[in-house]
């Protein structure tokens, strides 16, 4: 999947912008901490425990550390197009004034 081309779309937006269809399809975009891998939900692998890694195949438990929610993904059931939904208030280079937060 080539990275930095993937099409993005506002929170309150449901259509797909590619053919104007109202099918899409939302999943939580996911980071692997252990090997870096970043894909939707749906690239991992369903497994009795939890998911399988489709880099690295390690065994990702429900609520494992390891495993972060980065954002939600849409992907358009009629063509096929996959984006990224951006968060509703989006500001990239600010960090989010989170007291809860981790620390560096
Ligand atoms: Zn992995
Ligand atoms: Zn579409």
């Amino acid at each position: 999947m080539p990275k930095g081309t993937m099409v993005q779309i506002g929170a309150n937006e449901s259509t797909c912008p590619a053919c104007g269809a109202g099918d899409l399809a939302f999943a939580p975009i996911l980071h692997h901490m252990i090997c870096a891998y970043v894909g939707p939900s749906y690239d991992f692998i369903e497994t009795s425990e939890g998911y399988l890694c489709p880099k690295c195949r390690h065994g990702i438990a429900s609520g494992d550390p390891a495993c972060e929610i980065l954002g939600t993904s849409a992907r358009c059931g009629a063509c096929g197009s996959e984006m990224i939904v951006l968060p509703e208030h989006a500001q990239p280079s600010t960090p989010a004034p989170n007291g809860a937060g981790r620390q560096r």
